[in-house]
């Protein structure tokens, strides 16, 4: 089978100095000698350019400063004073205070750090320090700072006295943050001079993003005279790492859509139409905005490579099958990758239920097959009389031969590698492909990780669906929640009850799956109960899985394997246990377990509560997969978003995906924009050194699917 070349950018011309004055070695700048030297590369500073670009991790705003004189007791405030006098006082309860009285132009006050002496150690008379916290009345007033920053110690400068904004750079053991300060204002010139030469993104494409160019960006993070002024400098660099990963991404679209001819699906309708006239159902507006997407791309002569965003329950499966059709009409086959083969079993089941009479030939390859039915399965499909084609990754780890692929479908899309999605793409060469995915997450963060991939969005519920109730219950409440799955049970229905982990694990004392199942079955005895988990060997679970779908057990004691698009509509309770321990995406994947049939149902989230309580509750209080993933991202940064599953998010220094969501829009439409005009760069010498500075080998692993 043919394999894609990973895509390579090809090398920097002449024209791009090929040896800049930043690359110098950093032991050759003025203030680093040898040891300094080893010191800096600790913290990863190698060169002249590392030392730019070692930029400020915050900044004290001495503007706004309050003088000691004006502190009144109950007062948040910054202020700027010396040490005149310290020392660690105890206290009867055994307590160690470090106390401190500074001084400035305008008077004196304490300063209490209660439980810190070792603070004695760090700072010393003189020392010139920024403090922020709160006044309290305790013999007359009392600071309390937060946080302290050196900003001198005795006999240095201190014009910092006088205002201003005050960088706080990244330090090291053996390396103040003030020494590093220095090393850099003593510098900064003669770099900034340097990199004016240097900047990757021209004039052009900086005024039509409106961002400042390189040096004045790096100069307002090191020395900026307002806070906004680091910001506008942040925002050029995090513009450019945006942009650089969205030329990768315009790169890997461009192969992935341009290169290679597609295939120009005419809208012949003979399958299409009587298919949309007999289905039980009426589209919603999103199905419908998502079909003419999908039937513009499909319809056009470059590929399709496209990614479907719809939540749990949104209508993936009848959109892919209208697409499907839009295939076979045109004489070609349409194959659908699911992730387990009891997911794959289902889509098949339903395709052949929603395609009745119409002359469509529908086949399943999974590893569940005899050796018969998958050599006569693999006939159908050698020879075309499979129209559409149902399957697990069994599609593409054994031989198997389409008469005509035309159109790829992958559903789940996580759940599976980029090279086992690129595997299945290839089998067509020209097909057009269609990614799916349930997990919805924050448009900036799909474009960051799917950015070379055109992106639908369902974004709306089918109607008549009735909501799932969601309750966040204490564990004390634990035998009432029993006892209201015991009457649900009494009344024919299924419950799910999901654990964090397998094995009790002694140190964070959860609950385990195994041993609550055990207690469960004591309190069910009257009851079929199984236990479901991801130690499992997979046909064990594929046959619990099936034992439960077909009613034949009442209540399903799992870990999370159950999180993936599995369908049964009579199970109308959801418990979680410990849900504090799950990502919001992550309950809200579980509870569209639930409310998929005419029963109302209910999803129990149980919590010790405490700092988690906020969370919980706002994912009790809505049912909008993207409202959740946002706040998900808000509350746990969105690297969390996806647990370990999903390793390829770059890590951004500059870039912050929830602030800079405009930015990135930019970003993206700057980097097509050039990457149409001049795919190979060969007009930006500049910026195609700097992308190989930055991605070197890396620039293949964009490429995706
Ligand atoms: P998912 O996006 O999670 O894969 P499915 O495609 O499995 O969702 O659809 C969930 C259920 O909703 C299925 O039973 C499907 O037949 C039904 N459905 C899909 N579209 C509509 C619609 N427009 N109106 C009513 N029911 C619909
Ligand atoms: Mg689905």
């Amino acid at each position: 089978m043919a394999r894609p070349k990973p895509y390579v950018l090809p090398t920097a011309p002449d024209a791009a100095p090929a040896y800049s004055e930043l690359d110098r070695p950093i032991q050759f700048l003025k203030g680093v000698g040898p040891k300094r030297a080893d010191l800096l590369k600790k913290m990863g500073l190698l060169s002249a350019r590392d030392l730019l670009f070692h930029v400020p991790h915050r900044y004290e705003d001495a503007s706004t400063i309050t003088r000691i004189a004006a502190l009144e007791p109950g007062m948040e405030a910054t202020i700027i004073g010396r040490i005149v006098s310290k020392g660690v006082l105890p206290t009867r309860r055994g307590l160690r205070i470090f106390q401190a009285v500074v001084r400035d132009g305008s008077g004196l006050i304490e300063c209490s750090w209660p439980g810190q002496p070792f603070l004695d150690r760090l700072l010393k008379k003189g020392d010139l320090l920024l403090l922020s916290g709160t006044v309290r009345f305790y013999h007359g007033r009392q600071f309390q700072p937060r946080e302290y920053t050196i900003i001198a110690s005795e006999g240095e400068d201190s014009s910092e006295e006088t205002g201003a904004i005050f960088p706080v750079y990244p330090a090291t053991e053996g390396l103040t943050h003030r020494q590093v300060r220095t090393l850099i204002a003593d510098n900064l010139d003669g770099l900034l001079e340097s990199a004016r030469d240097e900047d990757p993104l021209d004039d052009e494409l900086r005024e039509d993003a409106g961002i400042l160019p390189l040096w004045k960006a790096l100069d307002s993070m090191h020395r900026p005279s307002s806070l906004a002024e680091a910001e506008q400098g942040r925002r050029r660099l995090a513009f450019e790492e945006l942009f650089f990963l969205q030329i990768l991404h315009a790169r890997s679209r461009r192969e992935a859509v341009m290169v290679r001819e597609g295939i120009a699906f005419e809208r012949r309708d003979h399958l299409v139409r009587p298919f949309h006239k007999q289905l039980p159902f009426t589209l919603t507006g999103a199905q419908k905005r998502v079909l003419k997407e999908i039937g513009d791309d499909m319809a056009a002569a470059r590929r399709m490579n496209r990614l479907l965003q719809g939540d749990v329950g949104s209508g993936k499966t009848v959109v892919a099958l209208f697409a499907m059709l839009r295939a076979v009409e045109n004489g070609y086959q349409g194959a659908l990758m699911a992730p387990t083969e009891i997911l794959a079993e289902q889509h098949a089941r339903t395709m052949v239920k929603l395609l009745d009479g119409l002359p469509v030939g529908v086949s399943l390859l999974t590893g569940r097959l005899s050796a018969k039915q998958w050599k006569e399965a693999a006939y159908r499909i050698a020879v075309g009389d499979a129209d559409v084609v149902v399957g697990t990754h069994a599609l593409i780890q054994e031989a198997v031969e389409f008469h005509k692929l035309g159109l790829v479908v992958v559903d789940e899309q996580h759940r599976f590698g980029v090279k086992q999605r690129l595997a299945l793409t290839e089998m067509g060469s020209h097909a057009d492909t269609l990614v799916m995915s349930a997990t919805p997450i924050p448009r900036s963060l799909a474009l960051t990780l799917y950015g070379d991939l055109d992106i639908s969005v369902l974004d709306e519920r089918p109607p008549n669906r009735l909501p799932v109730r969601t309750a966040l219950r204490n564990e004390s409440a634990r035998p009432k929640v029993l006892a209201f799955v015991r009457e649900q049970v009494e009344r024919g229905r299924q419950v799910y009850f999901v654990y964090p982990l397998v094995d009790e694990s002694e140190k964070l004392d959860l609950k385990s799956a195994t041993e609550e199942f055990e207690s469960l079955r004591t309190l069910f005895p009257d009851r079929t109960l199984a236990l479901i988990h991801g130690q499992m060997p997979g046909e064990e679970k594929d046959r619990v899985m099936r034992a439960f779908g077909a009613g034949e057990v009442d209540i399903l004691v799992s870990t999370t394997v159950i999180e993936v698009g599995i369908d049964v509509p009579n199970a109308t309770v959801m418990v979680v246990e410990h849900a504090e321990r799950f990502g919001l995406s992550q309950l809200h994947q579980l509870r569209g377990r639930v409310g998929r049939g005419s029963e109302e149902s209910f999803c129990i989230l149980l919590s010790p509560g405490g700092e988690h309580l906020e969370r919980l509750r706002i994912f009790a209080s809505t049912e909008d997969g993207f409202e959740i993933a946002e706040a998900d991202m808000r509350l746990r940064g969105y690297g969390d978003l996806f647990g370990a599953r999903q390793s390829g998010l770059p890590a951004f220094r500059f870039a912050d995906l929830e602030k800079d969501a405009a930015l990135l829009q930019k970003a993206r439409g700057e980097a097509r924009r050039i990457v149409d005009e001049d795919p190979d760069l060969e007009r930006h010498p500049l910026l195609r050194k700097a992308l190989h500075a930055r991605y070197g080998e890396r620039a293949k692993l964009f490429r995706v699917g």
